[in-house]
């Protein structure tokens, strides 16, 4: 089978700390199945405008050789990210199957919104799943991303039998999906879902609306706010009431 060999990304950053254990290189796929009202990177929805590049396997195989020193001496290594990194399977497995031949540690940041079956042979090799939960409630993650939430529930199901660590991230937005009923659901659907059931709070920042502008879209809804810190902090508590460790990589 004719496999691809390059595809869209948006500039890979290295040194970064938060998604991940150590010192990582994250690999931006443009390219995402949802729309989400809020997104951060607006650019990474599609592969066709000027923030988005194209790179090689070997290019982007380079850059990373670059930073290999880094990763052993901090426990880092690579995470994959977007976008939708495994909307582009050709590219995400060649780089997925040389990095972890070389033992180099590997994370995926995903919307969970997937064909399972297509992908499970890339997920085994991943050291750490993140995986996002938008909102419970169909019909509002129908609104707010574009999407149904069943095929991303489903496929968190499934990711638990792979043998690699989760964590279930939510982008805690007060207008969307910060209300108590909504966190204490999630939490409930990750403690029955995952075995070692973890937690990330990611609160809503408005930092990508600078992009909105270079991209000539609209910028997201002035409704949607960053919840205030002792909002977080009840939150935080409702979850691990329900036996569901709350976890930061920031
Ligand atoms: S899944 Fe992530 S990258 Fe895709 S639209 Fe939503 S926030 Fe943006």
């Amino acid at each position: 089978m004719k496999t691809c060999n390059t595809g869209f990304f948006m500039s890979p950053q290295n040194f970064s700390v938060n998604d991940g254990d150590g010192i990582r290189t994250i690999i931006f796929f443009a390219g995402c199945p949802l729309k989400c009202k809020w997104c951060s990177n607006p650019e990474s929805q599609s592969c066709n405008n000027c923030l988005v590049k194209e790179y090689s396997v070997e290019q982007l195989l380079k850059i990373i050789e670059r930073q290999e020193i880094f990763y052993r001496n901090s426990g880092g290594g690579v995470t994959f990210s977007g976008g939708e990194a495994t909307l582009n399977q050709d590219i995400l497995r060649k780089l997925t199957n040389t990095l972890y031949d070389r033992a180099i540690n590997l994370a995926i940041e995903t919307s969970g919104y997937f064909n399972f079956e297509e992908i499970k042979d890339i997920l085994e090799k991943m050291d750490l799943i993140f995986v996002d939960i938008k909102h419970m409630d169909e019909s509002k993650h129908i609104i707010f991303t574009g999407k149904s939430n069943k095929i991303i529930l489903n496929n968190i199901n499934k990711m638990n039998d792979l043998n690699v660590p989760i964590v279930v991230r939510i982008p805690v937005i007060e207008g969307v999906n910060a209300d108590d009923f909504n966190i204490s659901e999630t939490a409930e659907f990750v403690k029955e879902n995952i075995d070692n059931p973890k937690i990330e709070l990611l609160p809503y920042h408005s930092f990508g609306d600078e992009k909105y502008e270079a991209l000539g879209i609209e910028k997201p809804s002035r409704a949607f706010k960053t919840p205030p810190v002792d909002r977080l902090k009840k939150l935080r508590k409702l979850i691990e009431e329900q036996g569901v460790k709350v976890v930061s990589y920031s």
